[in-house]
């Protein structure tokens, strides 16, 4: 089954809006699952304006607890509660922001209607759910902050109709159950899934950098993906800055997207001091030319390689 995995840009500036630019939030849509990887200021209008639907499982990922990255949770959490929501929330976050949450709630008397599957951010596989799952890796920025992937299992092999009926497997409900993955009865012969699919294909990976530095362990952990997003803050002649302030520029995330042979770049979370991202795009294409640069309201269907 060809599910199809979304990205949607929700906000793309750094540490201050612009007119154009939110602060940072993305979304992964995949199956009627939503991944919101960090929560800017006003991600709640983007949310709508972007008709993600907060009803649905909801997975929330924070790289790091700076302002940018983090102040449009609990305004989030409060309108699903509003709402009513009754089914929990996972997060994967550094496991300060349960302080913060625990303390911000209670005082402005934020009662929730559903329950936080709270998991402390580590190192390694931090979710798994029935068809992918989250790993975690260190960052390298000011404060303690990850990098997140989002990772298919296998995909079943491309369904092919004339086998299935060479095989006298009628039409309908017996071939969707072929198509996920379960073998079926034909008179009294059961026919598998292998005899009327192709071979297994890749899932698709997302990586998400956060704020940091590029770093080797990074392409390690960003080795193959199909849409890597990451921190490009600066360009190339303010790398000085970039050092400093514990950022990347776009040319640094293209050498980090050619070096992991990922198959796209989307460059985001840029510095206000930019009006036009055209340079910086240019500049990082010359090392990975796979790149694009993020705005708010942009979406990236990403599909499996088809390698
Ligand atoms: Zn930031």
């Amino acid at each position: 089954m060809a599910a199809k995995v979304r990205v949607t840009f929700l906000g793309t500036s750094s540490a201050a809006p612009t007119r154009d630019r939110g602060l940072p939030a993305i979304v992964v849509r995949r199956e009627g699952h939503v991944i919101l990887m960090d929560c800017g200021e006003g991600v709640q209008r983007q949310i709508l304006e972007e008709s993600v639907g907060l009803g649905k499982d909801l997975t929330v990922l924070v790289t790091h607890l700076h302002g940018d990255h983090v102040s449009g949770l609990l305004g989030l959490l409060q309108t699903m509660s509003m709402a009513g929501r009754k089914k929990p929330v996972d997060m994967v976050a550094p496991a300060k922001l349960l302080k913060w949450l625990d303390v911000t709630s209670d005082l402005l008397n934020v009662g929730l209607t559903f329950p936080i599957r709270f998991v402390p951010a580590r190192p390694g596989v931090v979710l798994r759910y029935r068809d992918f799952r989250i790993r975690a890796a260190r960052a390298t920025h000011s404060v303690d902050a990850f990098s997140y992937v989002v990772e298919e299992g296998p995909r079943s092999g491309v369904f092919h109709p004339d086998r299935a009926r060479a095989l006298r497997v009628p039409e309908g409900k017996l071939w969707s159950t072929l198509q996920k993955g379960r073998s079926v009865k034909v008179g009294d012969r059961r026919v598998s899934p292998s005899e009327v699919t192709g071979p297994r294909r890749r899932g698709v990976k997302i990586g998400y950098s956060g704020d940091t530095r590029p770093s080797p362990s990074l392409v390690r952990f960003f080795r193959g993906c199909d849409l890597l997003i990451f921190d490009s803050t600066f360009r190339a002649s303010d790398a000085a800055k970039a050092k400093e302030r514990k950022h990347s520029t776009s040319v640094e995330a293209a050498a980090v997207a050619k070096r992991a042979k990922v198959r796209k770049l989307a460059l985001t979370h840029f510095s206000a001091r930019y009006v036009e991202t055209g340079p910086l795009v240019r500049e990082a294409r010359k090392v990975f030319p796979e790149t694009v640069a993020a705005f708010d309201g942009l979406t990236l269907e990403v599909s499996p390689s088809p390698g």
